[in-house]
């Protein structure tokens, strides 16, 4: 099984300003950090001249530095990459998932979604999760560790270089919670947002968490122009309480309060998910409530039917009952709507994939009889 490089800095996760002090360091000019930058990172968009197709994965192909320069870096540095272990498509709407593999024989899972606007990438931002929500397949076999920041980069450059096509925008809605690896998270999002990079607007990314509570204002304070979404899936603490651990920690009048201090701070609208769950969140009463609790703040309420996962046992309602809880939001004020599924010919909800997979491979390395990395 392959191990990560450890004694090898993970050059695809320092910023321009970080590689250009490494540089430094090095006895080189700090111009040579911006060639080295584009060699990684820069992807074809607006007009930039970049070539997705540049992503290098060797020292070596960086043709405008020297083969000794090539040399150094190779002695102090990796090169992060993927490598694509599954890959379904849709045949009804062409929505591909992969199931990536990461250089130490972890796997995440990454979904590209077509929409009239362009292609969306569905992001892992963790290998597994410790948030716990029972409905969720990512959560089950707990948190394993975090991801980079070049490993997330590398879920949208293998993507874009499988598909042949941009990714327009992000979702960090795959496997994790992006705000339990943050650090990483805001350099993955300031590498991917640079203009010598793939030069992706933050307008056009949407951060998806089950909300911690002091993570979202350190993230109001930054002003970065992306979407808030937050996992709410409950009009109360007694209904939350029964599928998302988080809300003992964070109740909702404090989870809801930090919303309407996000929008006052950023002027940006924050997007609720609502997993319709059958009999425990679905009643006209809940919808009643949840439309009292959101009253006044410019929002979006994003319902999804649950998608069951083996494991739980949750159960979607029926389309009908889904309809009248729409309705009974829209009609209250509440701007809501009923998310469309992609790919439901392949549809192994969230996380399911690499549980799979996992399944499968502990499996065969105990016939093995293999040692863990
Ligand atoms: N941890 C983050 C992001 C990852 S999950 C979060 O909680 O927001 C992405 C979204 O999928 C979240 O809204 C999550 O609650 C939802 N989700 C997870 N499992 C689901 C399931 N089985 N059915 C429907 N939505 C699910």
């Amino acid at each position: 099984m392959p191990c990560p490089e450890k004694e090898k800095k993970d050059i695809k996760s320092l910023t321009l300003p970080q590689l250009k002090e490494e540089l430094a360091q090095m006895g080189e000019k700090p111009f040579r950090a911006g060639q080295i930058y584009r060699w990684l990172h820069w992807g074809a968009r607006g007009g930039q001249g970049g070539d997705s197709r540049r992503r290098a994965v060797s020292f070596g192909e960086m043709t405008d530095i020297s083969a000794a320069l090539a040399g150094k870096l190779d002695e102090r540095f990796y090169i992060n990459s993927l490598s694509i272990r599954r890959k379904l498509v849709s045949r009804m709407d062409g929505t591909v998932k992969y199931l990536l593999g990461l250089s130490d024989g972890n796997s995440v899972e990454a979904v590209v979604m077509r929409y009239k606007y362009g292609n969306s990438l569905c992001v892992s931002t963790q290998v597994g999760c410790r948030m716990g929500c029972r409905f969720c397949a990512s959560t089950l076999a707990g948190w394993v560790r975090n991801l980079t920041p070049s490993e997330m980069l590398d879920e949208v450059y293998t993507a874009e270089a499988d598909t042949g096509e941009k990714i327009a925008s992000l979702v960090l809605m795959g496997i994790g919670e992006p705000l339990d690896n943050y650090d990483n998270v805001l350099r993955f999002l300031e590498i991917l947002s640079s203009p010598e990079g793939e030069n992706l607007s933050l307008r056009h990314v949407s951060l998806s968490t089950c909300g911690l509570v002091d993570r979202i204002y350190d993230l109001m304070k930054l002003k970065l122009g992306l979407t808030l979404s937050i996992s709410l899936h409950a009009p109360n603490d007694r209904i939350r309480g029964q599928t998302m651990p988080v809300s003992q920690r964070y109740g909702m009048d404090a989870l809801l309060k930090a919303c309407r201090d996000y929008f006052a701070y950023t002027g940006r609208r924050i997007s609720f998910e609502y997993a319709l769950i059958d009999k425990v969140n679905d009643s006209p009463q809940c919808a009643r409530e949840l439309a009292e609790r959101l009253r006044g703040m410019p929002c979006h309420v994003n319902l999804i039917p649950v998608n069951p996962v083996k494991e739980r046992g949750y159960q979607r309602g029926s389309r009908q009952n889904i309809l009248h809880f729409q309705k009974l939001l829209t009609g209250l004020g509440i701007n809501a709507t009923i998310r469309r599924e992609l790919g439901s010919d392949i549809n192994a909800a969230c996380g399911q994939l690499r549980r799979e997979a996992e399944q499968n491979q502990i499996d065969a390395s105990q016939k093995r009889g293999d040692l863990p990395c």
